[in-house]
């Protein structure tokens, strides 16, 4: 997917009339890959996730006639943070975020199990170190809907993220937290990473037809207009060999491609020699 900074939403994904008491959750597409997800309600308000780039949130603000009235972020990478001063500058709104020295504008730092409301929804905060040291994620627990995951950088579809500051055994167990959530709960990573992990999923599991299956579906996809994600977990816990560590096909083929050559090799052990697979792939 190749888009540029000043894209609006597709048309396609235009707002439709919104059932009351709904939320919409929507892609605002930044730089090549990034997804920045905006939630909106039949008000015409909305919060944004990870605005790495204040234009194009902007550009979506006007097109849908939103209002922003909050921001969440899950880490400081700049990719995810740009944006903040630039949208808060004329608006007097939060911007919850993890509690990070490098990230200057949060006016309410967050941790684990904190919670806060965002449209009459219980948003609860799970810390998810790894990709970072200072990642969260942001669960949005709804009576009409299946649950919502931000999860920034840390669990993408059929993958995960790299290591930056946090460390393997954070993301292992950051991985892990989020693999026990419900099965139906839709996740809402960063970007759309998708189809070159599926390529490394094929590798590291190939005799799965879950994956198969998801790499016919996203190759169909236009993904300048449609994005792969969100995934669930239910789906993750099928196809990414982050999560399936536990299972032999994904335990054998590391072995091979990593030449594992240790007895009683832990699931955190082939989590590691994984990620360093993925790294050189
Ligand atoms: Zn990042």
């Amino acid at each position: 997917m190749k888009k540029t900074s000043s894209d609006s939403l597709p048309s396609k994904q235009k707002y439709k009339p919104m059932p009351e008491n709904s939320l919409l959750i929507s892609p605002i597409y930044a730089y090549s890959d990034n997804y920045i997800w905006c939630i909106s309600n039949d008000k015409q308000q909305a919060w944004v996730v990870d605005p790495g780039h204040a234009g194009v949130v902007e550009t979506h603000l006007k097109n849908n006639n939103l209002s922003l009235e909050g921001i969440l972020i899950t880490h400081h990478h700049w990719d995810h943070i740009t944006g903040i001063s630039e949208l808060t500058k004329h608006r007097d709104i939060p911007v919850y975020g993890p509690d990070s020295e490098k990230i200057q504008e949060i006016t309410h730092p967050l941790y684990e199990g904190n919670t806060l409301s965002v449209f009459n929804r219980k948003i609860s905060v799970i810390e998810v170190p790894g990709h970072t040291k200072d990642h969260i994620a942001y669960l949005l627990s709804d009576e009409n809907a299946p649950n919502a995951l931000f999860c920034g950088d840390t669990l993408f579809s059929a993958g995960c993220g790299r290591l930056f500051d946090g460390t393997i055994h954070q993301l292992y167990a950051s991985l892990n937290t989020l693999s026990t959530l419900n099965n139906d709960t839709k996740v809402y990573c960063t970007h759309e990473y998708t189809l070159a992990n599926l390529e490394f999923a094929q590798a590291a599991d190939p005799n799965n037809d879950a994956i198969k299956q998801e790499m016919i579906r996203v190759n169909a996809l236009d993904l300048n207009t449609t994005p792969s994600i969100p995934t669930t977990i239910e789906k993750e816990k099928a196809i990414n060999p982050f999560l399936r560590c536990d299972q032999l096909s994904v335990q054998q083929t590391v072995t091979r491609a990593k030449q594992l050559t240790a007895d009683n090799i832990t699931e955190e052990e082939y989590f590691i020699a994984l990620r360093q697979w993925k790294d050189t792939f």
